[in-house]
């Protein structure tokens, strides 16, 4: 028997060709057999889009400086339908957002469409639980930051003055508007290309 977390593979197709076996076996387990008690089970709560279902994952790191840095990216996670927010575990460690939102080892396992990280260096143990997204968009003001080697693409540039131009372009897109005609680069240092 095998297990594994929430959304760390995708489940293959209902075959109705292939039969199994059923085997009864007889399990004799006493009391002092279980060194593990469950005691309660206790549902997430949480509101909105959850992490794991959301189409477009808008993340933030310890780029972000504070806690407050969030808004922002709540304001461009509303920029999409079925949108959520993600963190990285420095960041839920210290206490700026809860550990619903951790995605990584030892956080949640996500494979949204999109997945715009901003102000997170790509650390491994980060990495493991997003790369498998379709698409991934990352700002940071380090070049060599490590997300830009698996990013697809990457805006180098501080997240303060590149996001709030991300979202006017992507509210005026929702417009109707044509959002490249005031583009804004003024705070864009590279774009990368796709790795
Ligand atoms: C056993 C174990 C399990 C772990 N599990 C997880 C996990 O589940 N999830 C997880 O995320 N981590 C996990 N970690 C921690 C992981 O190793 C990293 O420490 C963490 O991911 C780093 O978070 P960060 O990218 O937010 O911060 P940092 O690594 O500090 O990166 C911050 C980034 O922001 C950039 N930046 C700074 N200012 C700005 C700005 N103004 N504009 C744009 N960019 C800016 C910097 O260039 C830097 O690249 C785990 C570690 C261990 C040992």
């Amino acid at each position: 028997m095998a297990t594994t977390r929430p959304g760390v593979m995708v489940p293959l197709a209902r075959d109705s060709k292939r039969q199994g076996e059923i085997k009864q076996v007889t399990v004799n387990l006493k009391e002092e057999d279980f060194r593990l008690k469950v005691k309660d089970i206790v549902r997430e709560v949480s509101k909105g889009v959850k992490l794991d279902d959301a189409e477009v994952i808008v993340a933030g790191g310890f780029g972000l400086g504070t806690a407050e840095g969030f808004e922002l990216l709540k304001q461009l996670a509303d920029c999409f339908q079925h949108s959520a927010i993600g963190a990285s575990r420095k960041v839920v460690d210290l206490g700026w957002i809860p550990y619903n939102h951790q995605v990584g080892q030892t956080g949640k396992t996500v494979r949204p469409k999109l997945y715009i990280a901003c102000g997170i260096s790509g650390a491994i143990q980060h990495r493991v639980g997003m790369s498998k997204s379709a698409t991934i968009i990352a700002v940071n003001k380090d070049p060599d930051a490590p997300i830009f080697g698996f990013a697809d693409h990457g805006i180098v540039g501080d997240v303060y003055q590149i996001l709030p131009e991300l979202i006017k372009q992507f509210k005026q897109a929702q417009d109707g508007k044509d959002s490249t005609q005031n583009l804004d680069s003024s705070g864009v240092k590279a774009v990368v290309g796709a790795h």
